[in-house]
């Protein structure tokens, strides 16, 4: 094995040069492999399509910068966890949201009485009074069934109105 002082004094200028060229040349392997990898990650992390995966990966591949300008440009906005997270938040309101019954508009789960057609929307609970959600068979607060603790609907809304006009 050569010492290192040894090989320097054996270089001469041809060899200088021969060495930073293949310096430059393993730097920019390095680069193009590290751009390569880059790509290959960042779509796998933002679509589950197995074609337009390998299709950037072999885009970076072959036109290397100009391959990732251009999968810059056509690949999806946001990563599958964002848009997981989105799905789920979504998925959370419309979840802690129900519709009237009558009329269909939004109705929050703390309503009794539809805002828009001025129904009855939800009952209450017949132990613990809470308003329960028309899709429990149980009260959510006290465990209470909910047996035969009718559902709002039309009739029952027309006979209280006209009770009341009694
Ligand atoms: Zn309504
Ligand atoms: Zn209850």
């Amino acid at each position: 094995m050569i010492a290192l002082p040894e090989l320097l004094t054996n270089l001469t200028a041809g060899d200088w040069l021969g060495l930073s060229l293949k310096g430059v040349f393993v730097y920019f392997s390095i680069l193009w492999v590290a751009l390569v990898v880059w790509v290959a990650r960042d779509v796998v992390g933002r679509t589950r399509n197995l074609v337009f995966q390998v299709l950037a990966i072999v885009l970076a591949i072959l036109l290397n910068i100009f391959g990732l300008l251009i999968y810059l440009i056509v690949r999806p906005q946001k990563t599958l966890l964002e848009s997981y997270y989105e799905e789920a938040e979504q998925k959370a309101l419309t979840e802690n949201e129900e519709i009237c019954p009558h009329c269909e508009s939004p109705l929050p789960l703390e309503f009794r009485y539809c805002p828009h057609c001025s129904a009855e929307a939800r009952l209450p609970c017949t132990k613990c009074k809470k308003l329960m959600s028309n899709n429990w068979s149980t009260c959510a607060y006290c465990g209470a069934d909910r047996g035969n603790a009718k559902k709002p609907n039309h009739s029952e809304k027309n006979k209280s109105k006209s009770a009341n006009k009694k």
